[in-house]
């Protein structure tokens, strides 16, 4: 195989995004065929084979809102959510595949590539089944998704792949269409490491969208004393809906914004000005204030003092409030960094390094006669690297026309991520014998890929025949030992064990995070070595079996 291009996908709440970079290494945004550089996540079943995903989508919601589906990914890696249409329901991640394969097959006509390979990106604190969900739905696309890359680090791999300065401390601050990440992240000598990462997956511009919306129409029943509630109208309704995100909008470059709010033949003159508009949403503003904070000082718990610059990424951040508050509180420089951008071409170069590094690690396998598999860059001297990344180029073609050092440069560039979610495993307190607790074997933000056993666990009675184990995820945005407040993603049961073991006999548990987020478990009984091995099968996703039955009924029907 030789390595082709791959594109990185910013796959939004609000809005997606696709690019590429060239053979120059520069990051490029394909337009889709609106000409537009982000596509509204916004999919309309227009007929049972005809599926419309952005704009058009977008507005069909005014007329047609039972079959139109938008902020889908609030909801990905729920089990419990699916959304009915002509009889058939739908999952999340079959309704995020539309856009998928929209932007793919627009931008595949744009550039006249075939569009297989992407980056595709979530946010930092996706646990692992809306990451499998996410996955799932490029396959459902007919992608082959080659990795699942934190927002937040695709930011700041953009960013530092745009700058040729020093080493940097930034803290991203994405603030999207219906999530807020925070990350802190640290560049040193190229490489790209994760520090901390907190946020809100329920917050964001549809949030303040709610609060126009709630003030426009008491604004209209203010003068249309008498009248029914426009927000009980569906069609009044998506109405006022459109016109928030308008006016909000707005409001980033204008002081005031004045329209008409129409409902059963009325109409009322409103004027938002942004004053009003940042008194609406004060407190929703001072969460991201008081979520950045907490970051900070756990940050400042892993040794970074400093922070040189606040990245402001995510369409809200083009409020005026935001980069005002962020100097008010902390003082930082604030940078307003390409942020409807700068996800995708982060991902998009991120899919360049792991295309240098499968360029040179072929070279390197086709030499010693291994497999591309079994090299790794990590493990192999700096003069192989340099001397296969100019065979590389030299047979790159139209794909690489940079210098062979850029291509080791970049092949060889770490990048290293945290996980977001602290992972453990059910025990019983040997005192009370009944309480159940969550034992975390990895805390939240640990650097992965990472490994832990945790030997102090043992079996409760005497002669017991087995154990069973319980995997949970940290659910909440921090860790607790309530079973309650985390998700349990897999079971097992370590059977049968050695005859006679006395109560409080050791059953070591392993837990291994691998860099691309699956985690493996594997426990054992030490005087038998009887081991377990858990596969994590990810609760509330589609099954493999699922997954190819509805990709050949998805990729019959038309998107565009
Ligand atoms: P996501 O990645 O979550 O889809 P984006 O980062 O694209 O979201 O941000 C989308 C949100 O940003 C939407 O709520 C949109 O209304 C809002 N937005 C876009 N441009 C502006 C602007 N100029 N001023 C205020 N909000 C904006
Ligand atoms: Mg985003």
């Amino acid at each position: 195989m030789t390595a082709s291009r791959i594109y990185g996908i910013d796959l939004g709440t609000t809005y997606s995004c696709i690019s590429y970079v060239d053979e120059w290494g520069k990051p490029v945004v394909v337009p889709n065929f609106e000409g537009d550089l982000t596509t509204p996540s916004v999919v309309h079943f227009e007929s049972a084979d005809n599926i419309v995903v952005g704009k058009e989508a977008k507005n069909a919601s005014k007329v047609d809102p039972g079959r139109v589906v938008e902020f889908v990914k609030r909801n990905m890696g729920d089990a419990t959510f699916s959304r009915e249409i002509d009889g058939k329901s739908y999952r999340p991640e079959e309704i995020s595949s539309y856009i998928l394969r929209k932007l793919a097959s627009d931008a595949s006509q744009t550039v006249g590539d075939q569009i297989k390979d992407v980056v595709i990106t979530c946010p930092a604190y996706f646990g692992i089944n809306e990451r499998e969900a996410t996955k799932n739905a490029g396959i459902l696309a007919d992608l082959n998704v080659v990795n699942i890359l934190n927002e937040p680090t695709a930011a700041a791999i953009c960013y530092g792949d745009d700058k040729t300065k020093g080493d940097e401390v930034v803290l991203v601050y994405d603030l999207g269409g219906g999530t807020f990440d925070i990350t802190v992240i640290a560049m040193e000598q190229g490489d790209i490491r994760v520090v901390v990462t907190g946020g809100n997956h329920n917050l964001g511009g549809k949030d303040w969208d709610d609060r126009l919306i709630e003030y426009l129409a008491e604004q209209f029943m203010t003068e249309n004393a008498g009248e029914s509630n426009p927000l009980d109208d569906p069609y009044s309704m998506q109405e006022l809906a459109k016109s928030a995100e308008e006016i909000k909008k707005g409001l980033s470059a204008k002081e005031k914004y004045p329209l008409m709010v129409s409902h059963n033949g009325k109409r009322a003159r409103v004027e938002v000005t942004r004053e009003k508009l940042e008194e609406l949403t004060a407190d929703l503003l001072q969460q991201t204030i008081d979520l950045t904070r907490h970051v900070l000082e756990e940050a400042k718990g892993k040794g970074i003092g400093k922070i040189d610059q606040i990245l402001l990424v995510g369409g809200l951040s083009k409020m005026p409030a935001v980069a005002r508050r962020m100097q008010e509180e902390f003082g930082i420089e604030t940078n307003l960094f390409e942020p409807d951008l700068s996800v995708a071409k982060g991902a998009a170069l991120m899919g360049q390094k792991i295309m240098a590094g499968e360029m040179i690690r072929e070279i390197i396998a086709n030499e010693t006669g291994t497999t591309i598999e079994e090299v790794d860059l990590a493990e192999i001297d700096q003069g192989t690297i340099a001397e296969a990344a100019k065979k590389a180029t030299a047979t790159a073609g139209g794909k690489f026309r940079l210098p062979s050092k850029d291509l080791a440069d970049m092949a060889t560039r770490k990048i290293i991520n945290v996980c977001s979610k602290g992972f453990g495993v059910v025990a019983v307190d040997a005192e009370d014998g009944e309480k159940e607790y969550v034992a975390y074997l990895i805390q939240n933000n640990t650097p992965v890929p990472v490994e832990v056993t945790e030997t102090g666990f043992g079996t409760l009675r005497p002669n017991q025949q087995q154990v069973s184990v319980r995997v949970m995820e940290q659910a909440g945005q921090t860790q607790s030992p309530s079973p309650e407040d985390n998700r349990l993603i897999s079971e097992g049961e370590i059977a049968p064990l050695p005859a006679n073991l006395p109560a409080g006999s050791p059953i070591h548990v392993t837990f291994r995070l691998a860099e691309d987020g699956t985690l493996s478990v594997t426990a054992v009984e030490p005087s038998s070595g009887r081991d377990l091995n858990l596969e994590v099968k990810v609760e509330g996703v589609m099954s493999q079996q699922e997954i190819e039955a509805s990709k050949g009924m998805l990729l019959k029907q038309t998107v565009s």
